[in-house]
């Protein structure tokens, strides 16, 4: 039945500076979930007049927040005291990953962390599994039924970890083919090849890395770039003949615009070049890179021009610290400012809507609220708590309301999540 949702709105285009904001708007969302028009409630088309309405009042309503980096195994391992990425990997992270060789432990699981993405807002992700194919296989199926665009792959690790969360080239190659021909395109899932990162996976598995990319053509492709000193001194062990970190995924041909790096704090002039002129993406992921101590990543060095690389936002969790789009911007803004550069909130509202549909080549299907996306919706209430409502009292301006959200927001704000037209979460208010 077409449904109407009305509130504040705001969607961007192709930049932040590009946008509609509607303080009494209205969604018109179809039989089939998807958008059939939005703008302001009084120039409601007769026709809608007399459907159902959703009325959030003052509520911001918004395109579903997308993360474009983060981890379904470590769904509950947030806040583990690493010494750093390569310490935290293993003393934490590989033995949790470890029990998603179990599919019960998994299916328990992925039901969680889709949970914990709804109410923080969060309708679409690009998500690294464990090395299992029954992990990947778990999420893909608890995505399927909540109708939500989910990336995912098996993680390829064939060297220097534990033999529970080890692949083997051919096996990883293998079992990444059948997954994407069982689950890619299933309504609204896709498939991504994710070799953890140049220091898991041998020179064979990055290979047929590349090789998967090509016989897969529209698969994206997910793994790790330049987080942490520990991490770069190891692939200066492992690949002395190449020039830096991103050569050696460049030497096999994995970048491009369907690659999506997490990271890239530490990268030189040298490799910003060749991750723009390939398309590749980077995705900062603020809060797990102060968390590990791994660095400041600089979007005003990465940005610059005449050869920006394209820039995502992601969680990161568990290495994260929260499933918050609106905490991550918050820290956005705090790593940016201790880089010298100062982000506006449209500019990190923007990053986490359109600009992360972009980055997961997801643009014509969500990210914005126009006439014939997905109605993926996150409804936010700027009053949220007793310090966003008293803080809002002096907000003078959208920008300055956005603000307040990113830098005091969290789960508390996210009023209602739709998914594909649909409310799948709303917030008790007491
Ligand atoms: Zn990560």
């Amino acid at each position: 039945m077409t449904r109407i949702v009305t509130g504040m709105l705001l969607t961007f285009g192709a930049s932040a500076a590009d946008y509609l904001h509607e303080p009494q708007g209205a969604v018109v969302i179809g039989d089939d979930g998807r958008i059939l028009w939005r703008g302001a409630r009084q120039a409601l088309p007769e026709a809608w007049r007399a459907a159902p309405v959703d009325d959030h009042g003052d509520c911001l309503i918004l395109p579903g927040f997308i993360d474009v980096h983060i981890h379904f195994p470590q769904y509950r391992m947030l806040a583990a005291p690493g010494k750093d990425l390569l310490d935290w990997l293993s003393r934490f992270t590989f033995p949790e990953e470890a029990r998603y060789g179990d599919v019960s432990y998994a299916e328990a699981a992925a039901e969680k962390f889709l949970d914990r993405l709804i109410v923080n807002g969060t309708t679409s992700a690009m998500v690294f599994s464990s090395v299992h194919n029954q992990c990947a296989g778990a999420l893909f199926a608890a995505a399927l039924k909540r109708r939500m665009a989910i990336l995912t792959g098996k993680t390829m690790m064939d060297r220097d970890v534990p033999q529970a969360v080890r692949d083997t080239a051919e096996a990883g190659g293998r079992d990444s083919e059948v997954l994407y021909q069982t689950w890619h395109r299933r309504d609204r899932l896709r498939y991504v090849v994710s070799p953890r990162f140049a220091v898991t996976s041998s020179e064979a598995q990055l290979r047929v890395s590349a090789e998967l990319m090509q016989a897969l053509p529209d698969a994206l492709m997910q793994t790790h770039l330049s987080e942490s000193q520990g991490e770069l001194a190891r692939i200066r062990e492992l690949y002395p003949n190449d020039t830096d970190y991103t050569d050696v995924y460049d030497r096999f041909g994995l970048l491009g615009e369907r690659s999506v790096f997490a990271h890239g704090i530490h990268l030189s002039e040298r490799e910003c070049k060749r991750l723009s002129e390939t398309g590749s993406s980077v995705a900062h992921c603020p809060t797990s890179n102060m968390f590990l101590g791994s660095g400041l990543m600089s979007m005003a060095h990465l940005g610059k021009p005449p050869r920006p690389v394209g820039l995502g936002l992601g969680t990161d969790v568990g290495g994260g610290t929260s499933y918050s789009m609106l905490a991550t911007m918050g820290a956005a803004y705090k790593v940016q400012m201790l880089t010298g550069y100062r982000p506006t909130a449209l500019e990190l509202f923007h990053m986490a809507t359109r600009r992360n549909a972009e980055v997961l080549r997801l643009a014509d299907e969500v990210g914005s609220l126009d006439s014939g996306k997905w109605a993926d919706i996150v409804v936010i209430d700027p009053k949220a708590t007793d310090v966003l409502a008293s803080r809002q009292e002096l907000s003078q301006s959208l920008e300055d309301m956005l603000f307040a959200l990113a830098i005091l927001g969290d789960d508390r704000a996210i009023r209602a999540t739709y998914v594909a037209g649909r409310k799948i979460h709303e917030r008790r208010v007491t």
